[in-house]
């Protein structure tokens, strides 16, 4: 059977697994005899296997459960509250300030508008 190259590396999870069906590893084992491309791909798809084996995620987790990802989550959590009481501390500060002046223009006698 004749593939091209993409059908090959759809395949090369499947063959790598030992999965793939007897007609899929022989069209494999051919077209990786014949195109370096995908010789290429399948030796960097092993060693990911291999790295993924030595190195297996822990229990319990999931693809989106990584450190990485967390921590950047947690950072961003952080920022995003620290931000938030600070907008909060500035409108309360200016609505005090608000409040200050119209009271200190009423003790003139005059209303904030007069001033302007
Ligand atoms: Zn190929």
């Amino acid at each position: 059977m004749q593939v091209n190259c993409d059908i090959v590396r759809d395949l090369v999870t499947l063959y790598k697994d030992g999965v793939a069906n007897a007609g899929s590893v022989t069209a494999v084992r051919e077209h990786l005899a014949g195109c370096p491309d995908c010789r290429r791909y399948y030796r960097q798809y092993d060693a990911v296997s291999h790295t993924l084996r030595i190195h297996p995620r822990p229990a319990g987790s999931s693809v989106a459960d990584t450190g990485g990802f967390n921590a950047l989550a947690v950072r961003l959590k952080k920022r995003r509250t620290v931000s938030n009481a600070a907008m909060l501390g500035l409108v309360g500060v200016a609505a005090g300030a608000l409040l200050l002046w119209m009271h200190s223009a009423g003790k003139n006698g005059s209303s904030p508008d007069d001033r302007l």
